[in-house]
């Protein structure tokens, strides 16, 4: 997959996209990626890469010119309406809180593309005319502002590049992660069998075994698969009543989540606080 990132703060993504998985995906050619300065694209002797907005307004705007040429520097970006057909394997996306929010549905989504732009926003935003008539899609990371688009264009890379098939070492373990609901089984052993279906993860647990009077939960020790899977399908069901109730309404239940689910609100009735942390013992 093939990466550009569209920016006045190109010294930005020292760092962010240099480390773990990412890094690893570079450095192997899974992913490639390009910074550009939005500035390299202006024609004035100041480099003026923004305006005031029409109608008046505080702020200032970032001009279309530059992000237009840049974009059309590249020569091998296929047309908008090319992007936008059914199976387009391209995607110019703008950075916006008024985007479609990020999500794990969205983020493999992208993950199957081989190209994508991502135009940073800064100041009040960018000239209409780039989301009307460059870009093909925004994307948001969450419901708040952030000061620019770099940090969420960083969120998109990280999420998306995880999910590359090889970028990974066990390609399992992202098919187990939170909110993955369209998992595939492919190997045997408990981790693979606990897959996410959408719920939160379970919780993990390594060595020690005893730490400051803190032990893990039995049943992982043990060695019994059965019984682990059942423990981790119980925990993510009770994390996600907990953390996360919204999931339990769109993910599909089987029978004995169902059962589980009623177990888990029996014992925080009992308990007589539903807020009151998971339990993770058996
Ligand atoms: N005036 C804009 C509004 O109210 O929606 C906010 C502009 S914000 C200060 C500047 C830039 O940051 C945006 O153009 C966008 O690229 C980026 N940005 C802000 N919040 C974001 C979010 N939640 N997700 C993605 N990008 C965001």
């Amino acid at each position: 997959m093939k990466i550009d990132i569209l920016t006045i703060f190109p010294d930005f993504f020292r760092g962010p996209l240099d480390y773990g998985i990412v890094r690893r995906a570079r450095e192997t050619g899974l992913v490639e990626i390009n910074i550009h300065d939005l500035r390299a694209f202006t024609k004035d002797k100041h480099r003026t890469v923004d305006d005031r907005p029409f109608g008046g307004g505080e702020g200032m705007v970032l001009k279309p010119e530059p992000i237009f040429e840049c974009l059309e520097s590249f020569g091998d970006v296929a047309s908008r309406e090319a992007r936008l057909a059914p199976g387009a394997k391209q995607s110019v996306i703008l950075l916006s809180a008024q985007g479609r929010r990020l999500d794990q549905m969205l983020a493999a989504e992208l993950s199957a593309l081989d190209r994508i732009v991502l135009i940073c926003g800064r100041y009040e935003g960018v000239d209409e005319r780039i989301s009307e008539h460059l870009a093909d899609r925004e994307v948001s990371i969450g419901d708040y502002v952030l000061s620019g688009g770099e940090l969420g264009a960083a969120v998109i890379v990280d999420t998306i590049t995880r999910l590359i098939p090889g970028a990974v070492g066990n390609q399992n373990s992202t098919r187990q992660e939170s909110f993955t609901e369209h998992a595939e089984l492919t190997s045997d052993g408990p981790s693979s069998t606990c897959v996410s279906g959408g719920l939160l993860d379970y919780p993990h647990y390594t060595r020690p075994a005893e730490f400051r009077g803190m032990a893990v939960p039995e049943v992982l020790v043990n060695g019994n698969h059965e019984q682990i899977r059942n423990w981790r399908r119980k925990t993510a069901l009770a994390k996600t009543l907990r953390n996360r109730p919204d999931l339990l309404e769109r993910v599909a239940l089987s029978a004995e989540d169902k059962e589980l689910l009623a177990q888990i609100k029996l014992a925080q009735g009992t308990d007589g606080d539903g807020a009151s942390p998971v339990s993770t013992k058996d």
